[in-house]
């Protein structure tokens, strides 16, 4: 069976290469989950009678769509924007946006496809889709970030709803973007459907816990894993790359944990503390006054900065959470991490580790915390967003907070209890690629083929 299993995943592999040569983020999450799968489907072969790979790998639909703007000098620029709705079997597409430059069809299919199964985990009721546009939001104005959203959403705005598709933030899109996309919606629509955006303000239908639900998960999560290992964030040395949303909030919870959190990254450098991070100058310089973090050091000359972000893995530590972007952790770094000595991961960031790198944690026996179930808090988080506007009414941050930490220590149940159940005890990209996608596959069977 595991042989004809094989067979099966690999020869759907080679139809996704042939009709996408050129994906290949794509390509790397479709490998990673479809090898997860090979003892599901040798253990339950109904999947590959139904044809549930050939399905699932090809997106409902895929928008893309011109994005004019006029920037501050008056001149017209053009970006290109996408959606891709890629399953709504369990409930409507849901998924963020992201605005940066190498944003192309292969990184929203990808994004799109580990949506899908992310969301299935959390245990709520949400498809999976991703957006996005090449639009470089760095050094930009107010007035252009604006004008060149309005336009992003005057496009979406007509294959979007409450029930339809519900996008959010992502790398480059935060609070104020959602503001400025949920004012051009509603300008359009005319009407008020809060249940359109998720990661809104606070004044307008936005969650308590939103912001933070992300990078909290993320240390939720790895605390379970390491539990069952006996430690504990509290005396552990991290290090977590990034300092965008993720990052920050990740920072935050490890050290009210007790941790020693040493540096953090941008795209251009880290910053390394060897007496811990001072958390509100972070927060201050990323997310009030949109600094790069090297300016950390003109604040806290005890501190060095280093150039170059991949640098960061060199730093000796117990825990790291890759909260940056993907592939940011290659074979290289996995083994200088392991090396000296990292005891666990935990990845806040979608896909940071390369194939290679996660196979040298593995073999490392460092505890890996795949980011399909380590960051799903966000988009958890965000279906409780979803559910507070549908009942037109709003949570505590304790209450929202304590759901986020009950849904993460069932994410991580869902996938231990996987693994085991198909043979790789403690395997959890294996668990929760395997939990995922039966919840998803099993509806599908149920809806017929459509
Ligand atoms: N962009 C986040 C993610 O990768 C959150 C998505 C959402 O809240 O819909 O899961």
């Amino acid at each position: 069976q595991m042989l004809s299993a094989k067979q099966y995943v690999d020869d759907v592999y080679e139809k996704v290469v042939k009709r996408d040569p050129h994906k290949k983020e794509f390509h790397q999450a479709v490998r990673e989950i479809f090898n997860s799968l090979i003892p599901l489907f040798a253990k339950e072969p109904c999947y590959m009678e139904h044809s549930i790979l050939e399905r699932i790998v090809e997106p409902d639909r895929i928008i893309s769509f011109r994005v004019p703007w006029v920037d501050d000098n008056g001149r017209t620029q053009v970006n290109r924007g996408y959606r891709v709705q890629f399953n709504n079997t369990i409930g409507p597409y849901k998924g963020g946006i992201r605005f940066h430059p190498t944003v192309n069809s292969s990184i929203v299919k990808f994004l799109g496809f580990e949506q899908i199964f992310k969301n299935a985990l959390t245990g709520q009721p949400i498809g999976g889709g991703k957006g996005g546009s090449d639009f470089d939001p760095k050094g930009k104005s107010n007035g252009e970030i604006m004008r060149f959203t309005q336009s992003f959403m005057s496009e979406l705005a007509r294959h979007i709803g409450p029930d339809i598709d519900v996008p959010a933030g992502d790398i480059g899109v935060g609070a104020r973007e959602i503001g400025y996309m949920f004012g051009q919606y509603k300008k359009l629509k005319g009407s008020y459907e809060a249940g359109v955006l998720t990661g809104k303000g606070l004044e307008y239908g936005g969650s308590l816990g939103r912001k933070e639900a992300t990078g909290y998960g993320v240390v939720y999560f790895v605390q379970e894993m390491i539990k069952d290992q006996g430690f504990d964030f509290s005396g552990s040395t991290v290090i977590v790359s990034g300092s965008g949303n993720v990052s920050i909030y990740a920072i935050e919870k490890a050290q009210q944990l007790g941790a020693n959190v040493v540096a953090c990254s941008d795209s251009n450098g880290y910053i390394y503390d060897k007496n811990g991070i001072k958390f509100e100058t972070v927060k201050r310089l990323k997310e009030v006054e949109g600094k790069r973090i090297k300016e950390y050091v003109l604040e806290h000359p005890e501190a060095e900065y280093v150039e170059g972000s991949s640098g960061i893995w060199s730093i000796p530590c117990d825990i790291a959470l890759p909260c940056a972007t993907q592939n940011e952790i290659d074979e290289t770094s996995a083994k200088i991490l392991v090396a000296n000595g990292v005891k666990a991961i935990g990845e806040g960031a979608n896909m940071p580790s390369t194939l290679e790198a996660i196979d040298v944690f593995l073999e490392g026996n460092v505890l890996f915390a795949p980011g399909k179930a380590a960051n799903a808090g966000g988009v958890a988080v965000s279906a409780l967003e979803m559910a507070q506007n549908s009942m037109r009414l709003s949570w505590t941050f304790e209450e929202v907070d304590k759901k986020l930490h009950e849904i993460m220590h069932n994410i991580y149940m869902r996938s231990m209890n996987a693994a085991e159940d198909y043979g790789y005890p403690g395997n959890l990209v294996i668990g929760s690629n395997i939990a995922g996608f039966k919840k998803v596959a099993d509806a599908m069977i149920a809806q017929g083929v459509i």
